[in-house]
């Protein structure tokens, strides 16, 4: 069975002291909520805060059941490559909609990036989605199947036994626009019917999350959709009790 994920993307958010403050109240919650008993098990909770916190998160973190991960790398193992950082110890998102559009990053260099976690021992969350564009003109299963294939064909299929997928359509990124259960259900169903085309076994067993817009009203119906197994938060991660609340329900909904 999979366990449920919930990843909280701060992006380019937080100061030192707003960062101690939402670390220490999302870890008040998670005890919280496993001393009321709703969870048989903590929730796998992860916060992906910018790189100059990382170590203050990873310090307040120690001794709590929350995980951290990056927001971000190079594939390079080192060298010169101002302002950029290579795959640490650390889980790491690569190929966010705002990196493939702002930052215009490839297929290619996305899957550069997954190939370099798996190098360096790190589990990476692949984010794949669609533009409104892509959707308007029925191109939704077309674009995340190149973008899939994109990553398959530098890693081959076992890469992704100890990965993440995270379905996120980009018109609902930020926007307050969430795909509906039935679409978001759909799109996860077919990247884990792709994977399956190779690996039975890893298809099963991935974690595919989505992504767009997921706060605590929207949240439990999403995961109550058989292949969606928790959530990739940007805006409501920024809040720990929308946070560890979205956390609750998809624990709920994958514990049942
Ligand atoms: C994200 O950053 O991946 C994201 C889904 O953001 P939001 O939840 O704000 O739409």
């Amino acid at each position: 069975m999979r366990e449920a994920l919930v990843v909280g993307n701060w992006k380019m958010n937080g100061t030192q002291e707003s960062v101690r403050s939402l670390v220490l109240e999302i870890i008040k919650q998670e005890q919280e909520q496993e001393q009321k008993q709703l969870q048989s098990k903590p929730c796998n909770a992860v916060v992906c805060p910018p790189f100059v916190f990382l170590s203050q998160v990873d310090e307040l973190r120690k001794d709590s059941n929350l995980q951290m991960g990056a927001q971000n790398l190079d594939w390079h193992e080192m060298g010169a490559f101002t302002g950029e950082i290579s795959a640490e110890m650390l889980d790491s998102i690569v190929g966010h909609s705002e990196r493939r559009s702002v930052y215009r990053e490839s297929d290619n260099e996305v899957a550069s990036k997954f190939a370099a976690c798996i190098k360096a021992g790190i589990k990476p969350i692949l984010c794949l989605g669609e533009t409104l564009e892509e959707r308007l003109a029925e191109q939704t299963e077309q674009i995340v199947a190149r973008q899939l294939v994109a990553v398959l064909e530098a890693v081959g299929i076992g890469g992704f036994g100890d990965a993440v997928i995270a379905y996120e359509p980009v018109w609902a990124i930020g926007t307050g626009e969430t795909a509906t259960p039935a679409q978001a259900e759909a799109l996860h169903g077919f990247i884990r019917s792709r994977l399956a085309e190779s690996d039975l076994n890893i298809s099963e067993n991935i974690q595919i999350l989505y992504g767009g817009s997921v706060n605590e009203k929207n949240a439990a119906e999403l995961f109550a959709m058989q292949n969606i197994d928790g959530a990739l938060v940007g805006g409501a991660s920024l809040n720990a009790k929308a946070f560890m609340s979205i956390c609750g329900f998809a624990q709920i909904a994958l514990s049942s």
